[in-house]
């Protein structure tokens, strides 16, 4: 039995629903080694910075605490240099639906190898409650004491629409399918979007709304039917919004990685004209 336990103490508030995302994901980790799919030693832990961010001090695999928004180019990197590595990323809503949104765009984009889980409390909850661009328009967050002003972005429909090649959202609380689905992700070969929702029980605690709004998928569906259920709910706080979680949408295309492998290039995209004599001059 892998012991994925560290000695760190643990400093996120009594109740927090990262509790339960990390027991998912060692859950996950400790499954997919039992079943064969990969090797304690496999597994890297990347973080960016926020509340999600100390999974990286409680889970016992390599890994790589990243800066604020970088914890996608950090993995991109890591999945690069070692294809077979099987990169566990875990952002924040604060962290890469703002500062690093370019990164997500251009990662669901060119697909690289790895999953991304975001913990998505609608709130930058480490600095105590600010809002973010998945707060709900009018919540009076500490940035915003009369209300924040502006509408929610939908994060699930623009991953559809960069190219993401795994796209789901979970809830924090719902063990057996969110190990499922972390799984899945993992085990899936591109880049493996995974939209947590996780109420922050200190600054924004939306825990009854999102139990009592939500509803299973029985999905992957063909892309236009992903996108239509993706658009059921735009991220506000509407009393009659439906939140459908599970799997919306999965493909198999060639990852960055085997875009970088000159010997798969041209197997990956026989229509492009390479520059050989250019590749080469770059090729590690
Ligand atoms: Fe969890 Fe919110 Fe406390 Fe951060 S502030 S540890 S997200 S409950």
């Amino acid at each position: 039995m892998i012991n994925l336990n560290t000695s760190e103490q643990n400093t996120w508030c009594p109740g927090c629903h990262n509790f339960v995302i990390l027991s998912c994901a060692k859950k996950a980790v400790s499954e997919l080694i039992n079943e064969g799919h990969a090797k304690h030693e496999d597994f890297v832990t990347v973080t960016g910075i926020g509340c999600h961010a100390k999974l990286y001090d409680y889970i016992n695999t390599s890994g790589f605490y990243g800066l604020h928004g970088r914890a996608i180019p950090t993995a991109n990197g890591i999945t690069l240099g070692n294809p077979k590595l099987k990169v566990m990323t875990f952002a924040g809503d604060g962290d890469v639906y703002a500062e690093g949104i370019s990164h997500f765009i251009n990662a669901a984009r060119v697909n690289p190898n790895y999953a991304l889980f975001v913990n998505n409390n609608k709130i930058f909850a480490l600095t105590t409650g600010q809002v973010t661009p998945t707060s709900e328009k009018g919540f009076p967050g500490r940035s915003t004491p009369k209300g924040n002003p502006f509408t929610p972005m939908n994060p699930v429909s623009l991953a559809l629409e960069a190219g993401a090649s795994f796209v789901a959202r979970e809830y924090s609380l719902d063990v057996k399918n969110l190990t499922e689905t972390m799984k899945a992700a993992i085990k899936h070969k591109g880049f493996a979007y995974v939209d947590i929702i996780q109420p922050c029980i200190t600054f924004h605690n939306f825990t009854e709304y999102v139990k009592d709004k939500m509803y299973r998928l029985n999905g992957p569906f063909e892309y236009k039917k992903a996108m239509e259920k993706a658009k059921e709910w735009d991220y506000s706080d509407s009393a009659d919004a439906k939140i459908p979680v599970g799997i919306f949408y999965e493909e198999e295309r060639p990852t960055l990685s085997d875009l970088f492998d000159n010997k798969n290039w041209s197997e990956a995209y026989p229509e492009r004209k390479i520059n050989s004599a250019l590749w080469e001059r770059f090729k590690v």
